[in-house]
């Protein structure tokens, strides 16, 4: 099964110049790469998206956003919408990040509102999960993952389930050089899939992809994803740099 490696630029790429200077980098970076394990999907700021469509094209390259509203349309300052995403030519949709349930108290019950509408426009999403380090130290990882689980998905049909991404992301791991070993990332893969097979009923062939976050490079990939046997990874800091990102990608295809 091909790895998905998503790349969460985050509000980085400040500039025009910047922008181009990323896209010299990322052509430079992928030409010649034979793609037969991986998928690349990246997710820049919202203001650069229909650059990136337009600048990268590369069959093995996707594109995705960062956050939607659940609305699709209206008088929402500020906003954007799963519907306009679809439009521009975007297929992917970042929910639930801790960056945002942290500084912008996203809830479990607006990650729920915003997969049912990311569903009903024929978009993935990619569900963030994960515990903090307080959380993990006094044994609550298996609660609080449960419960993101539970609560994020109230509305969402086990037919869209099995299309979802899960990105599992120990906060505590988030920017911080701090990686899970692969057999700690394994045992939450193993029990993420218990919630689903409990919940939905979902037999093994039909689980959403599980993917890892946390701090990934490609000298770790190999630990944090191929030996925990993650579907792939979610990389931020180093999708910032094409040419240590798609050495992510080397070692994927690699060793897959
Ligand atoms: C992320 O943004 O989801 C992430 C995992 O960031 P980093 O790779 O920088 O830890």
């Amino acid at each position: 099964m091909n790895k998905l490696i998503i790349g969460n630029l985050k509000m980085n790429i400040i500039s025009k110049i910047e922008r181009d200077n990323y896209f010299k980098s990322f052509r430079e970076s992928i030409r010649g790469k034979k793609f037969q394990n991986t998928s690349i999907i990246l997710c820049p700021p919202i203001i650069h998206l229909e650059y990136f469509l337009k600048g990268i094209k590369n069959k093995n390259v996707s594109f995705g956003v960062q956050n939607i509203y659940w609305e699709n349309s209206g008088a929402y300052t500020g906003e954007i919408s799963s519907n306009m995403v679809k439009y521009i030519g975007a297929e992917f949709v970042v929910v639930g990040h801790s960056e945002r349930r942290k500084y912008f108290n996203e809830t479990n019950s607006e990650v729920n509102k915003k997969i049912t509408a990311i569903f009903k426009n024929k978009l993935t999403p990619v569900m963030c999960i994960g515990e903090s380090l307080a959380e993990r130290e006094a044994g609550k990882t298996k609660k609080v993952i449960t419960e993101q689980i539970n609560k994020g998905l109230t509305e969402v049909s086990k037919a869209n389930i099995s299309k979802l991404v899960i990105a599992y992301e120990p906060i505590w791991s988030i920017g911080t050089s701090k990686i899970s070993t692969g057999e700690k990332i394994m045992s939450v893969r193993i029990l993420i899939q218990k919630i689903f097979a409990d919940k939905f009923g979902l037999a093994i062939g039909k689980m959403p992809k599980i993917l890892y976050g946390g701090s990934v490079n490609y000298k770790n990939i190999k630990e944090v994803c191929l030996e925990a046997g993650m579907d792939g990874v979610l990389v931020g800091g180093e999708s910032l740099y094409p040419a240590s990102f798609m050495k992510i990608v080397d070692v994927l295809e690699e060793e897959n």
